[in-house]
Parts: C-alpha cells; sequence; structure tokens
C-alpha cells in the first residue's frame, strides 16, 4: 500500500502492517499535536496514535518518519482533469487525439497524490475525459486520488459552457434527455447557472441561463436520485436564481454579497470560491493582460478576499477547490496557492486545512475522507513536514 509524503513530493510503499515514530499530527477530529507519537498501523489502517516521551521500543524495529507530521490528505473541491493549464484553446483542439489527454491526465493524477491530495471534485468536460479518469482509477487501472466527476455539466445550448456540457435548448429538450442524461453516469450534477466574469469590466458577469423554477426542476431531479447539485455561478443575479433553486454549493460565487451569504448559512449551502484563477494571473504575471484588465483583476481579487473572510466570520460553509486546468492554476500545485489565498483572506492556518480536509469532504459527498482518526486507511493520509 502507499502513503502519500507531499514534503518530497514521494509516493512512499509501506506494508500493510508497521509502526512508526512521528513529529505529530494535526486533524479536525484530533486536533494538534506536536510531540512525539507512535503510530502503529493494522490492515492499511491507523490502529494507535500513542504519546512518547522516550522510545520504550526498540528504534530497530521501528520505522523512522520523526521528521514528519501526520495529516489526513488534502482535497481540491473543483479541478477540470481534461484542462492543462496552458492553452485553453489548444487544449480543446487536442480533444480529438483522446491519447494525448489521457497521458496529460494520468500525469496529473500521480502528481496529486505526491504532493498530498487524495481526492478531487471534477467539474466536468463534454467528451467524458474525468468520467473516464474516474472510472480507471477504480479499476485500479491508474493510480491517483479518488475523483469525484460530474461527468457532463448542464448548460444552455448557445451560451457558456461548450465545453463543459453538449447544451439544452430548454428545459423542454432537458426533460425529454433527461433519462440519458443520467443514464451516462455521475457522482454530481453540475449546472452552468451564470456565464463567466469579465475581466476588463468589474462587476460584469455573462447572462444567466436558467430561471429559477427551471433551475428547481434541474435539482430536484438530481436530488431525487440522491445526486447533490454543484452550481457554477458569478453575479448578483445568477448566486440569486442558484441559491433559490436549492442548489448545494456554489462553485466561484464571484460578486457574492452579504445577503447572500447570510441565506447560504441559513440554507447549509457550501461556497467554493476558487480564488487560483484570478489570484495566480496576479502572483505569476505574465503579458497576457492589459494593464486596465489587470487593475480589474485586483478589485475583483480583493473583493472576493473579503468577502470569503466574511464567510468565514459568518460560518458559511467554504471549501477548497481551485479551478485547476483553467490558464495559470496547474494542477495539484494550485491547490496550495489556493490555500495560501485563504490564508490571505485572513482565515487562520489551521482553519484553512479543516476547509481542505473535513469541509471538503462534505462538499465532494464523501465523509470518509480528510480525517484522521483510528481506523483511518494509511492511503487517505500524508506525510508533511511542517504544520
Ligand atoms: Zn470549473
Amino acid at each position: 500500500m502507499n502513503i502519500s509524503c507531499s514534503t518530497e513530493q514521494k509516493i512512499l510503499e509501506i506494508p500493510d502492517e508497521g509502526e512508526a515514530i512521528i513529529a505529530g499530527y494535526w486533524s479536525s477530529e484530533l486536533g494538534l499535536c506536536t510531540h512525539s507519537v507512535l503510530l502503529e498501523w493494522k490492515n492499511g489502517r491507523v490502529k494507535s496514535l500513542l504519546p512518547v516521551d522516550h522510545l520504550e521500543s526498540s528504534p530497530k524495529k521501528t520505522q523512522l518518519w520523526d521528521s514528519y507530521y501526520l495529516l489526513p490528505g488534502w482535497i481540491d473541491a473543483h479541478v477540470h482533469l481534461a484542462l492543462d493549464s496552458l492553452d485553453f484553446y489548444q487544449c480543446l483542439k487536442n480533444w480529438v487525439q483522446p491519447s494525448l489527454i489521457e497521458e496529460n491526465i494520468v500525469r496529473f493524477l500521480r502528481h496529486y497524490l505526491e504532493r498530498g491530495i487524495v481526492a478531487i471534485r471534477d467539474g466536468g468536460d463534454l467528451p467524458g475525459f474525468s468520467w473516464r479518469a474516474k472510472n480507471r482509477v477504480v479499476e485500479g487501472v491508474w493510480s491517483g486520488p479518488r475523483v469525484i466527476s460530474v461527468h457532463e455539466a448542464v448548460n444552455r445550448e448557445g451560451m457558456y459552457g461548450r465545453f463543459l456540457g453538449r447544451g439544452f435548448k430548454d428545459i423542454l429538450e432537458w426533460r425529454e434527455k433527461k433519462p440519458n442524461f443520467f443514464g451516462q453516469g455521475l457522482d454530481q450534477l453540475k449546472v452552468v447557472v451564470t456565464g463567466i466574469i469579465k475581466f476588463d469590466e468589474f462587476q460584469r458577469v455573462g447572462p444567466t441561463q436558467w430561471a429559477v423554477e427551471d433551475l428547481t426542476e434541474l435539482v430536484e431531479a438530481a436530488h431525487e436520485r440522491g445526486i447533490p447539485v454543484m452550481a457554477h455561478a458569478s453575479g448578483e443575479m445568477g448566486i440569486s436564481v442558484a441559491i433559490a433553486a436549492g442548489v448545494d454549493s456554489i462553485e466561484h460565487g464571484y460578486y457574492m454579497t452579504t445577503e447572500h451569504l447570510e441565506q447560504m448559512k441559513e440554507k447549509g449551502l457550501a461556497w467554493v470560491p476558487t480564488v487560483a484563477p484570478i489570484g495566480n494571473i496576479l502572483k505569476y504575471p505574465t503579458d497576457r493582460y492589459s494593464a486596465h484588465e489587470i487593475d480589474t483583476l485586483k478589485r475583483i481579487l480583493e473583493a472576493q478576499l473579503s468577502k470569503i473572510h466574511e464567510a468565514y466570520r459568518l460560518k458559511v460553509k467554504v471549501g477548497v477547490g481551485t479551478d485547476a486546468g483553467a490558464y495559470q492554476v496547474p494542477h495539484a500545485e494550485s491547490l496550495y496557492d489556493e490555500m495560501d489565498w485563504m490564508e490571505q483572506a485572513g482565515i487562520p492556518k489551521l482553519e484553512v486545512y479543516r476547509m481542505a480536509t473535513h469541509e471538503n469532504a462534505q462538499i465532494l459527498g464523501s465523509p470518509d475522507l480528510g480525517r484522521l482518526e483510528v481506523g483511518t486507511p494509511l492511503s487517505l493520509l500524508q506525510l508533511v513536514n511542517d504544520i
């Protein structure tokens, strides 16, 4: 079996049973421990975590990981495996050569594990690359994190999201094709509620694609099947429509208002604010954008960070998701950027850790992830040299 050592960016092979001295651990279940601990595991699962003052057991028998802390593996709540973060249009052209894309995906998946990321939620692609990747991992053909995939997104024909889904003319066409759509298989339903934000005009967002009653019908169709709904939505109107329709999470949510946050708190909706797609353009400068666009991006970033802090203060569920695959948002690495952005928003580090583990696990609908306690599989944990 394996455990991720994210500090070394390595996947360590370990026996199913063993013991090791570690420097400490953290999880939202057990809290923080910064003293030496004897970790014992059996059948691949944590058997005990016992404080050690001095080594009673023979150090010869004990594998020494004494510079590492044990943590739950990270989770990225929003990625696109079918995109390469380099050139969106070129990447879409490459989709006609599936072997090229699959080579990329195999590399990305391995990299996620090397960086301690044991699960990802994929926001979809029209050809179904992420859905197939999920299945390859389940079958054990590819090694990688657990993939929760929306398969194909639901968007309106002729509007934003052509690379995410086939596009439905209206709710009538959706009704007609619904059995086929659900028959393809999906872990969550992704609805494209709005277009994307404009980098050259503050507060401007592509149009809202669904009326509240139509979106409610989409959401209920998923909920009847026990499937959670993630909504791509930005702008005051689009976010209001998504909240009113009863989706489970708001993705991106640029231009979120205080009123939205209060409603989300009341309804228990989660927000995955994906700062990296805008923040990373500023953090890693390129000459792709004009001075005016950079100024606008700075305003958008500032507004997003202050709303994230407000959400944290109001105790709204906030997840950590990168939109990896988007320009300047590389798979795996960008989760560290996103966690940095959360800290920049003023959220304490261990609270960010809680969001990237425990909270994200709830958002993925996989509560067995993002935890560390007796019984947790070591394959869902990671070793790091700093907390
Ligand atoms: Zn996305």
